[in-house]
């Protein structure tokens, strides 16, 4: 079954029904996880496509098909054995002394891996805050590639994407979109006209915090060969079983999202009038500076959200030694609820306050997500 047998079918669907072996007497409802290294040839030189583990295993096309169904690629996608690997991909594509303009609140592991490649590959790196327009589309003049993030991380600003998407493409811009945080279930970067998404699907796709595996799309056939020939090459590949386990996630991906959504909504209302929190970054919330882009051009607002502690980075940290449900860790995407002070990192900018809690919203009850946070808050001082 796949979505190009099916276009019709909604994203809450193709996240149940993509990837399935076809419809036919005996065949496993599940594609089957295939732990082979290498493949039969046959004694023949062109004996099968197949030939090796590192090439090719069975397992990710189920994953591949259906994560491109989502994203409304007409490729399959490639899966890494990490976001990052997939970072790394993209970037790839960049000419030896090229120009890349990227956020300067992007993901903190490709504004890292950039800043490696601007010491000892000589590429140029242009940082720009991607909710000015006027300055992003300044920074495009002369570059080889746009690094999209919208909404970013952990500041969540808000691009005009379908805006950016145009004039880079009018620039000759390469574009990449990181689109982790909002999954193709809230945006969907290359029909707004992206050249390459990426994702880490350790993130809201496994949605167990279980499994790190990454994924790359484009629906340019030659920027894909490139892709899938470095893929091989470099050995970045998904084990089967993260393969299979990261699909095993999409499944539930619609249902999680909007339940961790809906939390994230009124956590984010209720937040925001608690007298120990200064500020709630949230695109969902009305009077957010990213509110109206995100209402006009995402389906919906993600489950992401930022608060402030009064009382500073000593403040944030106690109250986050003081959570019971909520588990103060890294990472976001799962299930169950995670706090975390991003300045705790070295390479987190400056520009993100000490104070800055980021919340990754999960399925609990909202009320006991919420009574966990105001009483840690509340306990201050
Ligand atoms: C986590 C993350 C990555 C890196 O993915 P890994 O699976 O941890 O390698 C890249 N971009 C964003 C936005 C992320 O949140």
């Amino acid at each position: 079954m796949s979505h190009a047998e099916s276009p019709h079918w909604a994203p809450d669907t193709v996240v149940v029904a993509a990837g399935r072996p076809p419809h036919t007497a005996d065949q496993p409802v599940n594609p089957p996880i295939v732990l082979s290294s290498t493949f039969h040839s046959m004694g023949k030189p062109g004996g099968g496509e197949k030939v090796y583990g590192r090439f090719t295993n069975p397992t990710w096309d189920p994953l591949e098909e259906t994560i491109a169904a989502l994203e409304g690629c007409g490729l399959p996608a490639l899966a890494y054995a990490s976001g990052m690997a997939a970072v790394a991909a993209a970037l790839s594509l960049l000419p030896a002394g090229g120009t890349i303009v990227i956020p300067s609140h992007a993901y903190n592991g490709s504004l890292s891996l950039v800043a490696e490649l601007e010491t000892t590959m000589g590429l140029i790196v242009r940082h720009v805050d991607l909710s000015d327009t006027e300055a992003s589309l300044a920074a495009f003049a002369g570059a080889d590639m746009a690094w999209l993030e919208s909404p970013t991380n952990p500041m969540l600003e808000v691009a005009d994407l379908p805006v950016l998407l145009a004039a880079a493409r009018e620039a000759g811009v390469l574009t990449v979109v990181d689109n982790t945080f909002s999954t193709p279930l809230r945006q969907r970067p290359l029909q707004q006209g992206a050249d390459v998404v990426v994702h880490s699907a350790t993130k809201y796709m496994g949605g167990h915090s279980d499994v790190v595996l990454g994924a790359v799309l484009t629906s340019s056939p030659g920027l894909r060969e490139r892709l899938h020939n470095r893929r091989t090459l470099h050995g970045a590949i998904p084990g089967p079983f993260e393969a299979w386990l990261t699909l095993r996630g999409i499944r539930t991906m619609a249902l999680r999202l909007d339940r961790a959504e809906a939390n994230a909504i009124e956590l984010a209302t209720r937040l925001s009038t608690h007298p120990a929190v200064t500020r709630v970054r949230y695109p969902g919330l009305p009077g957010d500076p990213g509110h109206a882009r995100a209402a006009a051009q995402m389906e919906g607002f993600g489950a992401i959200l930022c608060i402030e502690v009064a009382g500073g980075a000593a403040a944030a940290d106690a109250m986050l030694g003081r959570l019971r449900l909520w588990t103060p860790a890294t990472s976001l995407g799962g299930v169950e609820s995670l706090a975390e002070r991003r300045r705790r990192h070295a390479g987190e900018p400056s520009t993100v306050p000490e104070n800055l809690v980021r919340l990754s919203v999960g399925i609990e009850n909202v009320d006991d997500l919420h009574a966990d946070l105001a009483a840690a808050l509340d306990d201050r001082g």
